[in-house]
């Protein structure tokens, strides 16, 4: 039996980790973490009976407690509740699935706690990956990557050392927008942005995706994760979505792995490597395929993979602001107040205005986010 606690179980990893677990009866949820969504997360306490449940505010729990009263589950607030359950003692992995630079210290006390991570959370890695990475390897805890392409990339290695890696080569989908110029992506809707061609994600992910900075998010990932240079990991735009990433090796073989755009395949291969686990679902099927095609990212265009590049080259601090930046544009952008170029734009004039902090420490990293929002907030009113 391997039991696991979920940060951002309400969520569209967190849900679908949920659907892992139905299907595999050898999996016990212990904990689950959510923001506000009492109601669903009172349904997935009374299905999967965690010893632990949390919400991020006071009151949230509070209406969770009363709701759940009948059941033995704790219920935790805040930050000290996702402490709480990262560390919890019968849990043997934790999946990180929230969003935002919130799971950076969840994740630090789990490892600290000897547990394995499931991460989705990409903003941990690409802020605090000199952090989380050392402490990983001094405590002897896998970071075991959710997000597809990485997972893609972590099965194609299937354990080759970074030094046999000549390139790694990311695919993206190209977006909702691809082959757009600027001037048309000046007219671009939310309702429009939050049409992806092929995946079904959160909403901010959504948007990241068609900006082309959740692709910036996932090469800095991509770094932590696999130990390469960031010149050695090339971005291709496959629209199809069946590659979903690939590495090539030093004598100049290729290795990928495809599939149908289903998330719950890293889920489940995260949750029980070494193991590979059946699952049902729709297979590829190469004659109704037909072709698979590609292209080079336009970043003239969606400028932020190449903002992405820059601040992971800058390194230090920048990464935080360039993520940073990019969550507090896109809620403005969800919530109508900024026009959709204006995203990436904002990105840009935040690197521009942050002096670098180069080997920032948690505090520094939670800092600079703040200044980051606050120096968005004096501009967009
Ligand atoms: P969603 O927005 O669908 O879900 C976010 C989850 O986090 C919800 O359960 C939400 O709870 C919870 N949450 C939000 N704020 C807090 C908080 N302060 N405390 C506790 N829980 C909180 O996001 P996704 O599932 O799409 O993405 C999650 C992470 O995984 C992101 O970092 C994303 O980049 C990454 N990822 C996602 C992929 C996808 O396919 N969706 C693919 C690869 C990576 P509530 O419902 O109450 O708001």
């Amino acid at each position: 039996m391997k039991k696991i606690a979920i940060l951002g179980s309400t969520g569209s990893i967190g849900t679908q980790t949920l659907e892992v677990v139905r299907a595999n009866p050898d999996l016990r949820v212990v904990a689950l973490a959510a923001g506000s969504s009492v109601e669903k997360m009172e349904e997935q306490i009374r299905e999967f009976h965690p010893a632990v449940a949390g919400m991020w505010t006071e009151e949230a729990a509070a209406d969770l407690r009363s709701r759940v009263s009948d059941l033995p589950v704790k219920v935790v607030a805040g930050m000290e509740g996702l402490l709480e359950i990262a560390v919890l003692e019968e849990a043997q992995v934790l999946v990180t699935a929230i969003v935002g630079m919130i799971g950076i210290r969840p994740t630090i006390a789990a490892i600290e706690a000897g547990k394995d991570i499931a991460l989705a959370n990409k903003e941990t890695l690409v802020t605090a990956g000199h952090i989380i990475m050392p402490l990983a390897k001094k405590c002897g805890v896998s970071i075991l990557p959710v997000d597809s392409e990485h997972s893609a990339i972590f099965q194609s290695l299937n354990g080759e050392p970074a030094d046999k890696i000549e390139k790694i080569l990311l695919t993206a989908s190209g977006g909702p927008f691809r082959g757009k110029s600027r001037r048309e992506l000046e007219d671009i809707r939310v309702e429009d942005a939050l049409k992806h061609p092929n995946w079904s994600m959160g909403r901010k992910i959504t948007i990241d995706s068609s900006t082309l900075v959740n692709k910036g998010l996932e090469v800095m990932e991509a770094k932590w994760l696999f130990d390469v240079d960031l010149d050695r990991i090339q971005v291709v735009v496959h629209p199809q979505s069946i590659i979903h990433s690939a590495v090539q090796y030093v004598d100049g073989a290729i290795i990928a792995q495809l599939g149908t755009p289903d998330m719950k395949l890293p889920i489940q291969y995260a949750l029980f490597y070494p193991d590979r686990r059946p699952m049902e679902g729709k297979r590829v099927d190469f004659f109704e395929l037909g072709q698979i095609t590609f292209e080079k990212p336009d970043m003239e265009t969606f400028t932020g993979l190449k903002l992405a590049y820059q601040a992971a080259k800058a390194g230090g601090s920048m990464p935080t602001v360039f993520n940073a930046a990019n969550e507090k544009a896109v809620g403005l952008f969800l919530d109508r107040k900024i026009r959709y170029p204006r995203i990436t734009e904002l990105i840009e004039e935040c690197m521009e205005h942050h002096k670098l902090v180069k080997e920032p420490s948690v505090e520094e990293i939670l800092r600079t986010e703040q200044e980051v929002y606050e120096y968005i907030a004096g501009k967009v009113k």
